[in-house]
């Protein structure tokens, strides 16, 4: 072997960009490359990128420019960029002519393509080093790609394009071989995940897929996200609370409480078919969390219209609310409106929402105290244990003992809005 390659792999974005970069870097790593966090040591460059916001394509452009120089120097190296960036591939050839290979968001293929040519094009007589995936105990596997909405402020879905549901053997395979390498939970993932199967012949949907990840020994827990309040039916939430694996953790994105703002997002349902589903989430599965998506400051957006917002967070009491403030995407619909709210407003909105639901959260998780919670352990932070309870929050506990990947039953002492710590009091002794 002559020499290892090393590549520099940056990620931003949602868990689909997460479940990209995973399997890039899987691919990487089954070539013999060696992951480096300094891209000066990289012969191998690839930014995995995000753009549903201004912040992140401005993270994005930041660091496309931090690493021009790089492939000014002597050292024969490679920049490819993947993800929601790429979107007119020849204007940004154009725009950033040292860049070598564009790939649209999950096109792994491409890339794989693209590195056999580039192995032996450039890198005639190098060989590879060894694996070094390391198993994760929480593993994101996608079963859909792009959506089939346009929503008007979305770029994701431009980007992404048409929605394309994977086989379901294919996904089930997927797990499979994760759970083989030693995860013990996964998320199954999809721009609208409750719409996979709409696009193949075969009638399968989500709840076919649950039951069939379900059924693979080994697996203690299934999530899936984000579900869609237009696409999620009475049979997706009755599967959920038959299958004692499949975590009662919902991620229902409503954007807005109020039905005009919904009705210009493009959303396809009112406040009331969402208060309708959250009770009925509720009915079919009491010991659940509800997180959602909200944007503040759309176009136009009132104070009254926000406050319709205000007043649905307060009555649904979600687990968590992950908040955005607008920021006009180009080439979306919405972009071509005036941008009104001024950046002040939505400042304002985005802190007095994230005020009541700190509030909110903490009451939720308040009431957890004292109880014995299961927890998936994932890894270690600052010296303690980490892990997740089924409802998707976070708990800490101090320990001697090895328990990653293991399931601990968990005395809660402290509780606050987004992790709470405990004492460890045994481990479940099998699967659910
Ligand atoms: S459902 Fe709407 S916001 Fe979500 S990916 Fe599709 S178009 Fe974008």
């Amino acid at each position: 072997m002559s020499a290892i390659l090393r590549y520099y792999l940056w990620n931003i974005g949602c868990q689909m960009n997460q479940a990209d970069a995973r399997h890039v870097a899987e691919e990487l790593d089954s070539r013999g490359y060696r992951a480096t966090p300094t891209p000066e040591r990289a012969d191998l460059l690839i930014l995995n990128t995000c753009v549903v916001r201004q912040s992140a394509e401005d993270r994005v452009l930041g660091r496309l420019s931090s690493l021009r120089p790089l492939k000014a120097g002597p050292r024969q190296r490679a920049l490819a960029v993947m993800g929601c960036f790429v979107g007119d591939i020849e204007a940004l050839q154009r725009d950033y002519p040292y860049v070598d290979a564009f790939f649209r968001p999950s096109d792994l293929d491409g890339l794989a393509a693209w590195l056999d040519r580039w192995e032996v094009e450039h890198l005639w007589g190098l060989a590879g080093g060894e694996v070094s995936t390391a198993p994760q105990v929480a593993e994101l596997v996608p079963v859909s790609y792009g959506c089939d909405h346009r929503c008007t402020y979305c770029i994701v879905a431009l980007r992404r394009g048409a929605q394309h549901s994977r086989p379901i053997d294919e996904v089930v395979a997927d797990v499979q071989a994760l759970v083989a390498r030693g995860a013990r939970e996964v998320t199954l993932l999809g721009q609208n995940v409750d719409a996979y199967g709409l696009d193949l012949a075969d009638g399968t949907d989500l709840a076919a897929v649950l039951r069939a990840v379900h059924a693979i020994e080994g697996l203690a827990r299934i999530r899936f996200l984000t579900s869609h309040p237009r696409e999620m039916t009475q049979a997706l939430i009755d599967t959920v609370a038959a299958l004692p694996r499949v975590c009662p953790s919902w991620e229902l994105a409503v954007q807005s409480g109020d039905d005009e703002v919904l009705r210009r997002m493009g959303r396809g349902y009112t406040v009331e078919r969402f208060r309708d589903l959250v009770q009925r989430i509720r009915a079919a599965t009491p010991d659940g969390s509800i997180n959602t998506d909200i944007i503040v400051g759309f176009p136009g957006e009132s104070e009254a219209q926000f406050e319709n917002t205000l007043r649905l967070v307060r009555e649904t009491r979600f687990d968590l609310v992950h908040i955005a403030a607008y920021s006009p995407r180009p080439g979306t619909v919405a972009a071509t409106w005036p941008d009104d709210v001024s950046p002040d407003v939505k400042e304002r909105r985005r802190l007095k929402l994230e005020m009541l639901q700190e509030q909110i959260a903490g009451e939720i998780n308040a009431q957890l105290l004292g109880q014995t919670i299961e927890v998936l352990v994932d890894g270690q932070q600052r010296g303690r244990w980490r892990g997740r309870t089924r409802t998707n929050k976070l708990v800490f506990f101090e320990a001697d003992e090895d328990w990653l990947g293991r399931m601990a039953l968990v005395r809660l002492e402290w509780t606050g809005p987004w992790s709470m710590r405990g004492q460890v009091v045994g481990a479940v002794p099998s699967m659910p």
